[in-house]
């Protein structure tokens, strides 16, 4: 049994969260929303009244928050994880931040006498519930080896990716394809559908076809051929067109930075913004379909 902080307990963290409370570790948890918190209490974690409180004690903290700048409040500072871990404490940054953020924030905990890793994931909110996450993780080899039995119970394929950010290298060009290949799918279906193809027709044809993908198999934008997908469910996320658009806009930073040329990756990035211009921005990010359809 480890003794573990876990902050940042939404869509994706709760989930995650849970899988090591029904592992049988301590869990002391801290959230903004007290509902988020209640639930993981109702489970069996402990409550803690600040982020740096849940990191008091813990052998091992794991956070799951929106963006870089969370996760830089929440680490730094006097009040913040690094000052009120013990020596030797393990961090897993599951969130999907940029890679400068990744690194300076890993550089502080090491200097600080920590190990820490960046270890963000695929597989969406179904995945943290399954515990059958895919985590990318960059830092220590040693980090990765402390890292590793607890990322077993909240996934199912753990890869170390090499050197501190690498983990986000992987997670920005995944997502750069994921964004790129759920607005290719939804365009099929819904060319399919002005041309008279019903979308399970198409599914069924193209899930065995060479325009097969996640977003197809997976993820449907479309209701019916994929029963668990968002579009059965109004577009409930999930994961946010907010949260893709952010992941957009990280590999475009990155993009640049490193002179690489990504058109589609840019238009995406567009597209997705658009859906932030509508107001609509917390559907799910599968809702790009309605942007393609004119109802956004
Ligand atoms: P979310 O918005 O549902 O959850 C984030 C949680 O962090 C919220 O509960 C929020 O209250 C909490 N939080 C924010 N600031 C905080 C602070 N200062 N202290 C404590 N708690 C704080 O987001 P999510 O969907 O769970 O995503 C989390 C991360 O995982 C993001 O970086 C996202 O890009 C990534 N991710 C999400 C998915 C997905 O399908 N949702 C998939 C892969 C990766």
């Amino acid at each position: 049994m480890t003794a573990i902080g876990f902050i940042g307990l939404g869509n994706m963290g709760g989930p995650m969260a849970l899988n090591l409370v029904k592992a049988g570790h301590e869990l002391t948890v801290f959230d903004l929303s007290k509902e988020a918190v209640d639930t993981l209490v109702a489970a069996g974690a402990k409550a803690a009244a600040t982020a740096g409180d849940a990191a008091k004690g813990a052998e091992a903290v794991v956070t799951m928050l929106p963006a870089g700048p969370h996760v830089e409040s929440v680490y730094l500072g006097k009040d913040g994880l690094l000052a009120q871990a013990g020596k030797g404490t393990l961090f897993i940054d599951s969130s999907t931040i940029d890679v400068p953020t990744a690194r300076k924030v890993i550089g502080l905990a090491r200097e600080a006498g920590m190990e820490m890793v960046d270890a963000p994931v695929s597989g969406g909110v179904g995945g943290a519930q399954a515990g059958t996450l895919t985590f990318m993780v960059g830092g220590e080899k040693a980090a990765f080896d402390q890292a590793k039995p607890l990322l077993d119970i909240m996934g199912k394929n753990v890869f170390h990716a090499g050197a501190a950010g690498n983990g986000q290298v992987a997670k920005v060009c995944n997502n750069m394809l994921l964004g790129i290949s759920m607005i290719g799918t939804s365009e099929a279906f819904l060319l399919a559908e002005k041309l008279g193809l019903d979308a399970q027709t198409l599914f069924d044809i193209s899930s065995t076809a060479s325009g097969q993908c996640w977003s197809m198999t997976s993820y449907c934008p479309v209701p019916g051929p994929v029963p668990a997908s968002p579009a059965n469910n109004d577009y409930k996320p999930g994961f946010t067109a907010a949260m893709m658009l952010k992941d957009l806009r990280l590999a475009q930073e990155a993009a640049q930075s490193a002179h690489a040329a990504t058109p589609l990756g840019a238009m995406a990035a567009s597209l997705y913004a658009m859906v932030e211009a509508s107001g609509q921005d917390s559907i799910d990010f599968s809702g790009i379909i309605k942007l393609l359809r004119g109802e956004l």
